[in-house]
This record gives structure tokens, C-alpha cells and sequence, in this order.
């Protein structure tokens, strides 16, 4: 069994080079040849024949092939469907703001939290991905659509502290100075409310941006819409945030999705401003998006209108996220894993 060479980090590749009789230097230079994308030893020019023949015979290098690409009308959004090694396959979303380009990342081929109001949930969770999977969404985003990638999101399938081990990982690679060397603080990771991962991530202190998907602030509302809640809840979640804010001075930021006549009255705004409070945390509403197999329907403009009112007279800052991608289902909650042979 060949090895998962792009998964692995520098020093990782200097170990396995130094099993194999050969310099460690050389593991910097394969590394960075890596993180440009090469999909064959081949391609590594500045090493000898035979010390890429060496590599050839106990690594592989991943490389997921573009199924289907779909760019909006209305943002220039792009949306790519990947086919992985084994068939699976999961989709990735490029965004253009002023800044540059941010890509959101799978984490999972499906997902196993359940959130009743999410596309990603519908069948479950098929398998983690590798670290090497989730730099290639990276890597060939960028080096297809042309557009350098200044910023990651990981909110795309999957819950990323569900994947926890192979995540950290990822997120060393591509913060790497020989590889992507994207700043942590130009990396955003969104969970569910693991609390117990949460904690653990705070103890590495990365430096990124912690994002919650919230949804409710009351157990019974957020337990019925995400099960993550059951035996956990608000009060120890909205604790856990508030020690990730103290341990890493990282201000978390809390995700909310306005769903009509479910979570958008003002008890529920009154109760979400003061759990920002406690912890410090900044509020990201989203107007739900729709998602064909479920009922739910996005919160009027004047509840809203009158939810963000409640928030500032009681302290709580709030942001309302952009919609992009809206004509190619490339929004919030509506990305979902596929069979690559019928790519869609
Ligand atoms: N599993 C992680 C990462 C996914 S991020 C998490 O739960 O945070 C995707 C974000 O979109 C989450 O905040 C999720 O709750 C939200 N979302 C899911 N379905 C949605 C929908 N239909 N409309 C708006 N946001 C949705």
C-alpha cells in the first residue's frame, strides 16, 4: 500500500526520506512542488531520476477531477463538484469579495449531525476527508478558476471538528511557509457546537476564527433543529466560547438563520443578545435558504428588521451575511455530497 505523500507535513516527509537513505533537505523542495499542485513525481524536475523513482514506488499524490463547475450569474460565485479517488465526490464554492478570493471547504463526504434545516445532513455521513482532500479543494480551486485564494472558510460539507485530527492537520499544510502560507487568521472554522472539540482547539491556539452555528439560544428551539445540543446545550456551549475567547483573544462569531415563525420572535432576539454578551461573541444572521427537501422558509423582512432592532438595544452587535451564489445553490446549508457518476 502506497502512501498519502500530500498529507503530510515537511518535517514528516524529511522522517520518511531519512528511512529511505535519502537527504532530509529535499523534503522542503517536495513539499513545496506539492502544494503547487503537481500530480506526478514526474514533474518534480529538480530531483534526480532516481529519487523520484524512490517516491514513485511508496507515495501517491491525490488529485480530484472537476465533474462539474458552475459559475453565477448574478455574483460570479463558482461552484465545483470534485470526483476523489473513490468515487465520492463533494462540492466547493469560491467567492469574490474586495478583499480576494475566499474559498469554503468540505470537511466530510456528508454529515452525521443532523441539523434539520440542512442539505448536507440528507444521508448521513459517508467518510472523513483526508488532510491531503481538503488542501486539493484549495489548491485546484485556485489553480482552476485563476483566482488567488487569499481566505478559507471550513463551512462547507461536514462537521470539521467531527474530522478533528485530520483538520488540524489540513490547516497546518496550508498555513505552511513552504506550501500556500495562508495566515491562520485569514482561516475561519464553523462547527456545530462540539463543545468538548472546542475546548481542545482552544488549548492549540491558531489563531482562527471560531464560528458557531447557533440557530437558537434556548435548549428546546436548537435542540429540535440541531441534535448536536442534545446532552450538551446553550449554557455549556455558549461557556465554551466564552473560554476559547479568553484562552486564544480570538472574539467567536455566532451563526444564526432566520427561519420563519421557528427561531425569530423577540424572546428568541432577547435570549441571543444576551448569550453574545456572555461570551463576547459577534452575531452573523442569515436569512435561510431554501432547501428543496425541507419545509422551512426564511424569516420575513420586517421580522428581521425588527429581530436586528432587538439585538442593538440590547448590546448585541449583528452583521446580516451577503447571499452569494443564490442561482446555483451554492449558499449556506445547501451544499450536499453526490455519486460522482450522476453529478448532481
Ligand atoms: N458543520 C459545520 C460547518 C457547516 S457551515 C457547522 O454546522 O457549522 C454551514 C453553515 O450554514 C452552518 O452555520 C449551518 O448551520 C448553516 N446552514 C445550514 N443550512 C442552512 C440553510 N438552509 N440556510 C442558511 N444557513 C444554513
Amino acid at each position: 500500500m502506497k502512501a498519502d505523500i500530500k498529507s503530510l507535513l515537511p518535517e514528516e516527509i524529511a522522517e520518511a526520506l531519512a528511512e529511505m537513505g535519502e537527504p532530509k533537505y529535499r523534503a522542503k523542495q517536495i513539499f513545496a512542488w506539492l502544494s503547487r499542485g503537481v500530480s506526478s513525481f514526474e514533474e518534480m524536475s529538480d530531483l534526480s531520476k532516481r529519487l523520484r523513482a524512490a517516491l514513485e514506488a511508496r507515495f501517491f499524490i491525490t488529485r480530484p477531477k472537476v465533474i462539474r463547475k458552475q459559475v453565477s450569474q448574478l455574483d460570479g460565485t463558482i461552484k465545483y463538484l470534485w470526483e476523489l479517488s473513490d468515487g465520492n465526490a463533494v462540492e466547493t464554492v469560491v467567492m469574490r469579495y474586495k478583499h480576494g478570493c475566499t474559498v469554503c471547504i468540505s470537511t466530510q463526504v456528508g454529515c452525521r449531525q443532523g441539523c434539520v434545516f440542512c442539505a448536507s445532513a440528507i444521508g448521513g455521513l459517508v467518510r472523513n476527508l483526508s488532510p491531503a482532500e481538503m488542501l486539493d479543494e484549495v489548491l485546484f480551486s485556485q489553480r482552476d478558476s485563476g483566482k488567488a485564494i487569499s481566505n478559507i472558510v471550513l463551512m462547507g460539507i461536514g462537521e470539521p471538528l467531527d474530522n478533528y485530527e485530520h483538520v488540524i492537520k489540513f490547516l497546518k499544510l496550508v498555513n505552511n511557509s513552504n506550501g500556500m502560507a495562508i495566515g491562520m487568521r485569514h482561516i475561519a472554522l464553523s462547527t456545530c457546537g462540539l463543545t468538548e472539540k472546542i475546548d481542545k482547539l482552544a488549548e492549540l491556539n491558531l489563531q482562527l476564527t471560531l464560528s458557531v452555528s447557533l440557530h437558537a439560544a434556548d435548549d428546546e428551539t436548537r435542540a429540535r433543529l440541531m441534535p448536536a445540543n442534545r446532552g450538551r446545550g446553550v449554557a455549556a456551549l455558549v461557556s465554551a466560547c466564552r473560554r476559547y475567547f479568553e484562552k486564544t483573544g480570538r472574539r467567536v462569531s455566532f451563526e444564526y438563520a432566520m427561519i420563519d415563525g421557528v427561531n425569530d420572535t423577540p424572546g428568541h432576539a432577547r435570549l441571543l443578545a444576551q448569550r453574545a454578551r456572555e461570551c463576547g461573541a459577534h452575531i452573523n444572521l442569515i436569512p435561510l435558504n431554501r432547501v428543496t427537501e425541507r419545509a422551512f422558509r426564511p424569516s420575513s423582512r420586517s421580522n428581521l428588521k425588527r429581530f436586528i432592532g432587538i439585538l442593538d438595544e440590547h448590546g448585541a452587535n449583528s452583521t446580516v451575511r451577503r447571499r452569494l451564489g443564490g442561482d446555483v445553490e451554492a449558499s449556506c446549508g445547501q451544499l450536499r455530497k453526490k455519486a460522482a457518476e450522476i453529478g448532481r
